[in-house]
């Protein structure tokens, strides 16, 4: 069998598509501008791309958008200050900051600052006890990407055995809490795999869906998975350089072996990758939806 491909260039050109629409009808109807701002600092070229991106999908998209580049030695108290600044800004109804921030600062009490109802990475712990009480207001993109793959795709997720590796805040737990719920587009058995896990193998050739998070180059291969399993890859590594001095990509999984065992499987790059961006686009609108009432 060789598997189809899950191609999340064309669902997130899909789901922006639909975005831009609703963006558009926001205005029009309700004079309803869906604000973000990216807050950076310092310039890791990683988080630099990252940022850009996400400025320029939001701006593709008709969103007010903020690039708000902080120098790498602001301090504590004036970034904590800046965010309390976007948390009362009416114009602004999805706050991102940039991880990771330097060492002298602590993540984790300016992640708390956030307003939860502007925290559109949903990684403020308010967002992320609602996601496991079934009563989300966000969902953390990369995870509500891999969801929104799979129900675009057709796959049926309630009964499924779902087995995910990897048991991170951003993506393991977080998809392994999604799939669990007793929803639509969820209401899978889930088994969460990590270092700790005596037999990995023995728990992925269970799985109808397996979801590998592990950041290990083709840490899944062939012998792991079950015939026909739908083969989501959240890994993306970066194994070395083109002669243009482009990043080689690879997944978490051995695809080219994989392929030929799975039913469908995500590919690297081109797959989760492009979601991840697009589920913070409808995020910060669903966040504007909200702060009027609309939703
Ligand atoms: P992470 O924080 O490093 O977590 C990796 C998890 O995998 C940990 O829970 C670890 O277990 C587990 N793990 C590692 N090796 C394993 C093994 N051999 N067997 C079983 N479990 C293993 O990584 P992350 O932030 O979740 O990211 C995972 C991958 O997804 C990375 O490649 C990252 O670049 C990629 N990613 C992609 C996107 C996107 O938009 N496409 C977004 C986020 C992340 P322990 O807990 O026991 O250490």
């Amino acid at each position: 069998m060789t598997a189809k491909l899950i191609r999340g260039t064309e669902i997130a050109k899909a789901i922006q598509q639909e975005l831009k629409e609703e963006v558009k009808a926001l205005k029009d109807k309700h004079n309803i501008i869906p604000g973000l701002v990216t807050i950076l600092v310092g310039e890791n070229p990683a988080s630099v791309s990252y940022v850009t991106g996400k400025q320029k999908t939001a701006k593709e998209l008709g969103f007010f958008s903020i690039q708000d580049n902080q120098p790498a030695d602001i301090s504590q108290a004036q970034l904590l200050t800046l965010v309390d600044k976007y948390n009362k800004d009416p114009q602004i109804h999805g706050i991102l900051v940039q991880l990771p921030l330097p060492k002298h600062i602590d993540e984790n009490q300016v992640l708390l600052a956030i307003n939860p109802d502007k925290d559109v990475d949903a990684f403020h712990p308010i967002n992320v006890g609602k996601l496991m009480i079934g009563e989300a207001s966000f969902y953390p993109c990369t995870p509500y990407g891999v969801q929104q793959m799979l129900i675009r795709s057709g796959v049926e997720m309630s009964g499924a055995e779902v087995v995910v590796v990897g048991r991170s805040n951003i993506v393991g737990k977080p998809i392994s809490m999604m799939l669990v719920q007793k929803q639509k587009g969820a209401n899978a058995t889930v088994t969460m795999c990590h270092t700790g896990t005596k037999d990995l193998a023995e728990h992925t050739r269970r799985a109808d869906i397996l979801i590998v998070a592990a950041g290990r180059p083709k840490a899944v291969t062939a012998d792991m998975v079950k015939d026909g399993a739908v083969v989501i890859d959240v890994g993306v590594n970066r194994i070395g350089m083109t002669a243009e001095g482009k990043a080689i990509l690879c997944g978490d999984v051995d695809f080219e072996a994989v392929k030929e065992k799975a039913s469908m499987i995500t590919p690297v790059p081109g797959g989760v990758g492009p979601m991840t961006i697009t589920m913070l686009m409808l995020n910060t609108a669903n966040a504007a939806k909200a702060a009027s009432g609309l939703k």
